[in-house]
């Protein structure tokens, strides 16, 4: 029998896609793993913050520089859309003071499960325990291959995501096939929104202590590479926290970071306020400096053991406090994928293959990575309605 159409990978994509076609199909989605949505469900620790308030031009440049290339498709599937599909399908959201959208239940577990039953009722059947190994065309389509059988399609749309968090299925083996079938050229997938560690990291036993807005740069000597700010967090072994992992697929090795605790004041700011309030105190440092920036005790504490009471000093850890980088977080700990199909493959108002029509790549899967804060369901949604309306005609 021959498909009209087979999503491989029921993730975010694959599910958002199924769920999105406006024609009944006859329909399957082949999934590597026994889940469905793994991913999707672990999405904003569990609660699924599925993207972001705000005009839709504004997201563009949170995708760094691929992002004009997707311009197209986000501003014709944008964050008003999702929310109303959503709201439509009977999954209420709202907006959180920080500009991300969830669930109104703060479940991603209602998302997934609206999704599988949207899918269902437009013809896709999952079939769990089928990763897909070997992609060919036909005369009809394409014939696909798994660990258990063949099967035939007029269309084909992978949505089988990047390699971050491996154990969830989406561990990059489809590039492999993709190259070696297809000769589709795939750009070398690295971690994104990952943690770093740092030579001499001096906050072990701080971790869990947060920084609303913090500031990070990053720097190859004195060039600064990336700079961002937000939430910054000391875990027991490595920075973490929006800010940090924003900027984590730029980092590498020997280059340096440098943290703002104190953000958006400056070195010169946080001298002279030091100053002047260091003259003539009696109290223990750590307590001044905790009041005057409302900083934890604890961590206040820490940097003057670092510092001494010197106002230079103090100022310098509090604005510039630089480290040099030992590793970037691995796909185990990355949150997304830099790298994947490389859009000079796409047909990015479709999502289409220009070398291969039939053959559509949504998610993940492609080389397109976004901040923190709901960017990458977004995109995930935006690319499976362009491929789901292409399909359609
Ligand atoms: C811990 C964590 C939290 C996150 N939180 C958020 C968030 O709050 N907001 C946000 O926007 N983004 C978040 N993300 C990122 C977001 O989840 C992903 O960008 C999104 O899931 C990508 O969707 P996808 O469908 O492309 O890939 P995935 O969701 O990874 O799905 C790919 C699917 O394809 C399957 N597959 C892989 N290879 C094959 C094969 N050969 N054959 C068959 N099936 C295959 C996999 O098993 C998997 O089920 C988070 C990521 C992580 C890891």
């Amino acid at each position: 029998m021959v498909y009209d159409c087979i999503i491989v990978g029921a993730g975010a994509a694959g599910l958002f896609c199924g769920a999105a076609f406006s024609q009944k199909q006859n329909g399957l989605i082949l999934e590597k793993t026994r889940r469905t949505g793994t991913k999707l469900l672990m999405s904003g620790s569990g609660q699924c913050n599925i993207t972001h308030d705000g005009s839709i031009k504004d997201f563009i440049p949170c995708y760094g520089k691929n992002g004009g290339r997707i311009r197209s498709c986000l501003y014709r599937y944008h964050n008003v859309h999702l929310r109303e599909f959503l709201k439509k399908n009977g999954v209420d959201t709202f907006v959180r003071d920080d500009g991300k959208v969830f669930p109104k239940s703060m479940d991603a577990k209602e998302v997934r499960d609206m999704l599988c039953r949207k899918a269902a009722q437009n013809g896709f059947i999952i079939q769990h325990d089928s990763p897909v190994t070997a992609l060919a065309k036909t005369d009809s389509g394409w014939c696909l291959s798994t660990t258990r059988s063949d099967y035939l399609a007029k269309t084909v749309i992978l949505a089988t995501g990047g390699c971050s968090y491996p154990t969830t299925g989406s561990d990059g083996s489809i590039f492999d096939v993709l190259k070696r079938d297809l000769e589709i050229e795939i750009i070398p997938p690295k971690p994104a929104l990952s943690p770093v560690k740092v030579q001499d990291y001096p906050y072990t036993s701080l971790s869990g202590i947060s920084f609303a807005n913090g500031g990070v740069v990053l720097l190859d000597g004195d060039k600064k590479l990336a700079e961002h700010n937000g939430g910054l967090l000391l875990t027991h072994r490595d920075f973490s926290g929006p800010a940090v992992m924003n900027i984590s697929k730029h980092g590498f090795t020997g280059g340096c970071i440098q943290l703002n605790y104190l953000y958006p004041v400056s070195y010169e700011d946080a001298f002279a306020i030091l100053k002047a309030s260091l003259e003539g105190n009696r109290e223990p440092v750590e307590k001044l400096l905790a009041a005057t920036f409302d900083l934890p005790r604890r961590f206040a504490k820490a940097v003057v053991q670092r510092a001494g009471n010197s106002p230079k000093e103090l100022a310098k850890i509090l604005t510039r406090d630089t480290f040099t980088i030992t590793s970037i977080g691995s796909f185990n700990q990355a949150m997304a994928t830099a790298g994947g199909i490389a859009l000079s493959e796409v047909n990015t108002k479709t999502m289409e293959l220009k070398k291969h029509p039939g053959l559509f790549a949504i998610g993940e899967v492609l080389d397109i990575d976004g901040m923190t804060g709901g960017y990458n369901l977004q995109f995930a949604y935006a690319s499976a309605c362009a491929a789901s309306d292409a399909v359609c005609g």
